[in-house]
């Protein structure tokens, strides 16, 4: 199948290469002509393991191209994915400029059957606006609506895949959720999407249709659901810290009832990234349009949001709020392991305030070093004494060295079994505070003061 990507992001590029990789004829389109240039240039801009080799294949094989020209792209794809960012608004809604300039030019260029596929997370509604805005395009340039003859569907196919985990969780999804309109018109885009996606439902198919809108709401309620997990479970952790309880020992006693599994329940310093902010934050502001507040997950941010700083606390509370001439080691900068995604990372949040307090900070990151330097950089714009005492090391134990203790921000599997004598060696003192509970606190027993949540 002629498949068109706008927007050549993470989620983009990887839903780009596995199409490509099941057979289909893919181009993508970005407006960063940096990005495009890399990619025609063999360079992979974002780090998504098993990435570089899946787009080297298939652009050996053709079925995977690259282009800065939107006509091309409007052209080429009879199903053409808009996975463009939608990051928050000033007021906390989903900014749709970049959905909306991509509707924009597929009408500018549309000449034939286009069926619209949103892969972008948005919200309730957009749909709807992308066919107005579509049609709009078309009305202008021929004075009439669609030529008799030429289909428009839109579809709302949300992205449930993980940054670190991203062609795993496309290749074998658990679930593919399909938003399509009444009538004819969704049927032709059912009937397309089933064709697109059959090589991912050999065994059982896993779609789930619905209204357009419903998919657009499933995609927050997922976020949402996670999110609130994690905020559960960090608000308990604080609890049980001071009760004396092991909240890992809780964990286990809680996650093996099926009722309620075991994903995002890890007590720790609090969720980041591209999507649950945003993504909590636009549902809360698609409530308060339709006059409802959700108290519940307004809370959940309310909880993320102290849980970053719960860290500092207590790094304060061992040296006190002046921390000149303090040394921090930093393990884990990504905002979570397996990417080089720095949006939303606690470790920004929590740097700044090691910083601000007068601290040098060592940071390391096994990929996200480079992503670190640059966000950092405009984090810390007008402060240049602090960003003076940023440094970054890419060898995980010289980062520790001469520190006065260690920071683990980030659960990469590299940190999670080192030679703890010669961590010890390199510290100034054998201290760790760990905001992702990585270790087990009989580590203690080794002579090295850990400090980690719930534990
Ligand atoms: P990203 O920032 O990595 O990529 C977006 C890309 O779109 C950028 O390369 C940008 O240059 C490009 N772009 C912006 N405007 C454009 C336009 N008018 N035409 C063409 N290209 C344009 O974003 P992402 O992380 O891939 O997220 C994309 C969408 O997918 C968001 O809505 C996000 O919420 C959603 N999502 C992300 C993830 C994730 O893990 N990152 C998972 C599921 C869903």
């Amino acid at each position: 199948m002629k498949i068109s990507i706008i927007g050549t992001g993470y989620v983009g590029l990887v839903t780009g290469t596995c199409l490509a990789e099941t057979g289909n004829d893919v181009l993508c389109f970005d407006v960063d002509e940096r990005k495009v240039q890399r990619l025609l240039s063999g360079d992979v801009p974002i780090y998504e393991e098993g990435l570089p080799p899946l787009i080297a294949r298939n652009v050996l094989a053709a079925r995977l191209v690259f282009t800065n020209d939107i006509s091309h792209a409007v052209h080429h794809g009879e199903l053409i994915f808009i996975a463009v960012g939608t990051p928050a608004g000033d007021d906390g809604r989903a900014d749709l400029q970049h959905v909306l300039a991509a509707a924009r030019d597929i009408g500018r260029y549309m000449h034939d059957s286009k069926v619209v596929v949103a892969k972008s997370t948005v919200p309730v509604g957009t749909g709807i606006k992308l066919r107005a805005v579509i049609e709009e395009e078309l009305a202008t340039r021929r004075g009439s609506n669609l030529a008799v003859g030429v289909h428009l569907s839109i579809v709302s196919n949300p992205e449930f895949l993980k940054q670190g985990t991203g062609i795993a969780d496309f290749m074998q999804p658990d679930r593919i959720v399909l938003g399509s309109e009444p009538g004819a018109a969704g049927q032709y885009a059912r009937d397309l999407m089933r064709r697109m996606y059959a090589p991912f439902n050999r065994d059982h198919d896993r779609t789930i249709h619905m209204s357009l809108e419903a998919a657009e709401f499933t995609k927050y309620a997922a976020n949402a659901m996670l999110a609130t997990r994690i905020s559960f479970m960090n608000e308990l952790a604080n609890l049980a810290e001071k009760v004396g309880v092991d909240i890992e020992q809780v964990r286990c006693g809680l996650v093996a009832d099926p009722r309620i599994g075991n994903s995002f329940l890890q007590a720790g310093a609090g969720y980041g990234g591209s999507c649950f902010p945003k993504d909590l934050q636009a549902l809360v502001h698609t409530a308060a349009a339709h006059g409802q507040r959700l108290h519940l997950l307004e809370a959940v941010r309310v909880v993320n949001d102290a849980q970053k700083l719960r860290l500092v606390d207590k790094i304060v509370g061992h040296f006190g709020e002046d921390l000149h001439g303090r040394r921090f080691g930093i393990w884990g900068l990504a905002f979570k392991p397996g990417t080089d995604d720095m949006r939303e990372a606690p470790s920004r949040i929590i740097i700044q305030a090691l910083l601000m307090r007068g601290a040098e900070v060592v940071a390391h990151d096994p990929v996200a070093i480079d992503e670190a330097r640059m966000a950092l950089a405009k984090d810390l714009d007008g402060h240049p004494d602090q960003a003076a005492r940023l440094s970054f090391n890419g060898q995980a134990l010289e980062a520790a060295d001469n520190c006065d203790a260690l920071v683990i921000l980030t659960d990469w599997n590299a940190f999670k079994n080192p030679d703890f004598d010669a961590l010890k060696a390199r510290l100034r003192e054998p201290l760790i505070f760990d905001g992702r509970n990585l270790y087990d606190p009989s580590i203690r027993a080794k002579g090295i003061d850990y400090r980690a949540f719930g534990r």
